[in-house]
């Protein structure tokens, strides 16, 4: 099979330090053009809006969609309309709603439809999810806790509605817990708190338990500074089992038994291939579920103003 040509809409941060990256050295793609109302990428045909470039290029196979999700949905629409396979960045919609539709479009007209969750590639979650399968779960603690202004400078979309606020990194860490643990979780309370002139939440003190009642807590926080924390740790039968490092690192009582130089990206681009080449979607809305949960069922508390 012949290269897919890729075209991607919204150059920005993500497609500068991952997406370009991981196609470049990925045969499966070919990168012909770019759709952006300021980025470009050196030496891609580059056009404005999203309906020029699906006009100007008729080749085009596939669209990955990087812009903030509250913009999402009218591009992929388009896409898919267009006869487009489509990969979404995460988290892949600003509503549930409108990426189901987005999926049963999809299905209708065959094409592939990926929401992807680059999380859940990280080095030790495969070993993590086998580690946990093997034994007895007691409780499950997650600690996301990042500085907001070091990782999102000026990046206003994230503070707006819809821009998931500190769900936008911890979201990443429910794509693992959705992954790892053996039965679904679902929420039980929650509180949230939003600066007085944010519409999205700074913080986020989240409750889950599963069927059987294993307790399942995780702090969002975008007010760390210094040491940086992306950690979910399970006591379970076989003791202290820690993934650290936003999913990189894996240890049991302390001892590291899993570590391998990190690959989301590269491995979310294989997925992509291998979905379209076998003519399937790969739609996962369960970390977004739990977010629309986060904001139905969560305690809201208003907290200082936060500027840049
Ligand atoms: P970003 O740089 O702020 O935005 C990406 C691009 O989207 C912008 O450069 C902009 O390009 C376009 N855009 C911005 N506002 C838009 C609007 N109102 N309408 C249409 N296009 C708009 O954000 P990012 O960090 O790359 O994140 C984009 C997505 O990737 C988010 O969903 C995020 O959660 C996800 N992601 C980010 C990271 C990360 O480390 N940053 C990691 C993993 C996933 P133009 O101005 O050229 O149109």
């Amino acid at each position: 099979m012949s290269a897919i040509n890729l075209a991607i809409v919204g150059v920005g941060k993500i497609v500068n330090d991952q997406h370009l990256p991981s196609i470049a050295r990925n045969p499966d793609f070919k990168l012909v053009a770019t759709a952006s109302r300021n980025g470009t990428v050196e030496g891609i045909d580059a056009y404005k809006t999203i309906d020029a470039m699906l006009e100007a290029v008729p080749a085009i196979d596939a669209v990955s969609l990087c812009m903030p999700p509250q913009f999402r949905y009218e591009a992929a629409h388009k896409a898919l309309a267009a006869g487009k396979h489509v990969f979404l960045e995460k988290p892949p919609g600003a509503t549930l709603s409108e990426v189901a539709d987005l999926e049963a479009t999809a299905a209708a007209k065959r094409l592939s439809l990926f929401a992807s969750w680059h999380s859940r590639y990280a080095p030790a979650v495969e070993a993590a999810k086998a580690f946990l399968a093997a034994t007895r779960i007691t409780s499950v603690q997650v600690n996301w806790k990042e500085d907001v202004r070091h990782w999102h400078p000026n990046q206003a979309w994230i503070w707006q509605a819809g821009g998931l606020g500190v769900f936008d990194p911890g979201i990443n860490a429910l794509s693992i817990v959705t992954h790892i643990l053996p039965r679904a979780a679902f929420l039980t309370s929650a509180t949230l708190e939003f600066p007085e002139n944010c519409d999205a939440p700074i913080a986020a003190d989240l409750q889950f338990k599963d069927a059987d009642n294993l307790p399942v807590h995780a702090v969002f926080d975008w007010r760390q500074t210094g040491k940086q924390t992306w950690d979910i740790v399970a006591e379970t039968e076989a003791g202290t089992m820690v993934l650290s490092e936003g999913g990189a690192k894996l240890s049991v009582n302390g001892e590291l038994k899993f570590a391998e130089p990190e690959q989301e990206y590269a491995q979310l681009y294989c997925r992509f291939a291998e979905i379209i080449k076998v003519g399937q979607s790969d739609v996962d809305l369960s970390p977004l579920r739990h977010v629309a949960d986060a904001f139905l069922l969560g305690k809201r508390k208003i907290v200082e103003a936060f500027y840049d």
